[in-house]
């Protein structure tokens, strides 16, 4: 077996920093004594963050999920959301916890975000928001969906769990719409373990975010809203400190990794390569490939792949409206979404992380190119 990896390959690998950066600021948490509610290292890292994304207004959270419920809370959300299938379950469950009805609407085949047209055509009396999903950091399409959002008075949130980085034009994504979420779970370019942020463009949002994610308490004596704990403790936030100054290097290390793949994929028959928008920054969160018509399935790659050692994920198959919370859901049916249906069946993330190396990502494709020429190993 000369191509087999001897040690697994995963789709991701957490990046993790010097560790000397990190036990520096611990100094500082056993220093203070002082573990989490906004304390100096959460405050530290909002700012960074803030201008490292070039945003107004963030507020950190617990986790990516804990983000998106305090998104829904923060905007009053209810009723009706409409959005994609083709996502976390984190991006559903957030606004089940919120009591709100999920509306899947399908997918642009070739963005593979919503399609502005299937959300018009899912909007009801009930409507109150679209949730868009910046799925692989491909963005949505912003603009159409501002101008829905002014025709029918909805609200727009984006989860931009796979788009720290992510620019249209030299512009971030991230400012687009009411709210934007992140997540820095260790599976996520940039991490803090678990964790993650909620983007606003209001300040009074970002004001009854803060008071949310700690209880709705404003002070000693005052709960002023029924809040949760969805605090960023300092430990994470050390984390967040010590990566943002290396998370540049791994995406250029991404993007070599990124160049490998493309340039030595593009050519076998089945296996088409994800386009990204022009004037779109990629932000290097997954690489993607999807297979069709060739001789080796979806399904017959990853499970071939995997005798050489190689884990690839078929993100986000099984799609959210085929699992029993959802399924049903009148907007569920796959016939109401037949392109998510099908990239569900086709896509395949390949590992993905600055560690790789060229070496690795041309190993992998000597790999891919056995199999999907058919030959066994
Ligand atoms: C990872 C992810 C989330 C959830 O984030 P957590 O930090 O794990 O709670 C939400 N949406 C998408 C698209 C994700 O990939």
């Amino acid at each position: 077996m000369p191509l087999a990896f001897e040690q697994p390959v995963y789709v991701s690998r957490p990046l993790l920093p010097p560790f000397e950066s990190y036990s520096r600021l611990l100094e500082g948490v056993w220093g203070r004594v002082r573990l989490t509610n906004k304390g100096p290292l959460h405050d530290a890292l909002e700012d960074a963050l803030r201008h490292h994304l070039h945003v107004g207004h963030l507020s950190l959270t617990s986790s990516g999920t804990a983000a998106l419920m305090l998104a829904c809370r923060a905007l009053d959300l209810s009723g009706e959301v409409i959005t994609t299938p083709l996502t976390s379950q984190a991006t559903l469950h957030a606004l089940t916890w919120c009591g709100i009805t999920p509306v899947f609407a399908d997918i642009d085949s070739a963005t593979l975000t919503l399609d502005p047209h299937a959300v018009e055509r899912a909007i009801t009396p009930r409507t109150r928001a679209i949730l868009g999903v910046h799925v692989f950091g491909i963005p949505c399409d912003v603009h159409a969906f501002a101008a829905l959002a002014r025709r029918y008075n909805l609200r727009v949130v984006y989860d931009g769990a796979h788009a720290f980085g992510t620019e249209i034009n030299g512009e971030t994504v991230l400012t687009s719409g009411d709210a934007t979420t992140l997540s820095f779970h260790a599976t996520k370019l940039f991490n803090t373990a678990e964790g993650g942020a909620v983007i606003v463009q209001d300040p009074e949002h970002k004001r009854r975010i803060d008071l949310l994610k700690n209880l709705g308490i404003q002070d000693e004596v005052t709960v002023v809203l029924p809040g949760i704990n969805a605090r960023m403790n300092e430990f994470a936030a050390a984390l967040g400190l010590a990566n943002l100054p290396i998370v540049e290097a791994e995406w250029a290390a991404r993007a070599a990794v990124a160049e490998i793949y493309r340039s030595r994929l593009a050519g076998i028959e089945g296996l088409d390569l994800l386009a990204f928008p022009r004037g779109v920054r990629n932000s290097h969160h997954y690489f993607v490939i999807r297979i069709r018509g060739g001789r080796v399935s979806r399904d017959g790659l990853y499970e071939s792949l995997k005798e050489y050692n190689v884990f690839a994920r078929r993100y986000f198959w099984p799609l959210c409206n085929t699992q029993p919370s959802y399924r049903d859901l009148p907007s569920s049916k796959p016939e109401n979404l037949t392109a998510a249906t099908r990239a569900g069946e086709e896509l395949l993330c390949l590992p993905f992380y600055g560690e790789l190396g060229t070496g690795g990502a041309h190993r992998i494709c000597d790999v891919i190119e056995h199999v999907s020429a058919g030959r066994s190993r």
